[in-house]
């Protein structure tokens, strides 16, 4: 029985016999061209969701809500 010269497992394939090596480890070796692969079914790609404003997070100037006892330009 002839075994695959990178590692003790027999090589049962004639064409890895041929080879001397077996298919996982002449492709681990890259002796292989790997092969190729079934292409997927594209998956479509989630955006990403929108994240709220932490509870905490500081807004920019004109998302800041007005209290009623603060001054705006008009007022002073
Ligand atoms: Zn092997």
């Amino acid at each position: 029985m002839t075994k695959c010269k990178f590692c003790p497992r027999p090589l049962n394939n004639p064409e890895s016999q041929r080879r001397g090596y077996g298919e996982v480890c002449g492709r681990r070796r890259g002796l292989i061209r790997p092969k190729p692969r079934r292409a997927r079914p594209a998956v479509p790609r989630l955006k990403p969701a929108t994240v709220p404003p932490a509870p905490d997070a500081l807004p920019g100037q004109t998302e800041l809500d007005l209290f009623h006892h603060q001054p705006t330009l008009d007022s002073i």
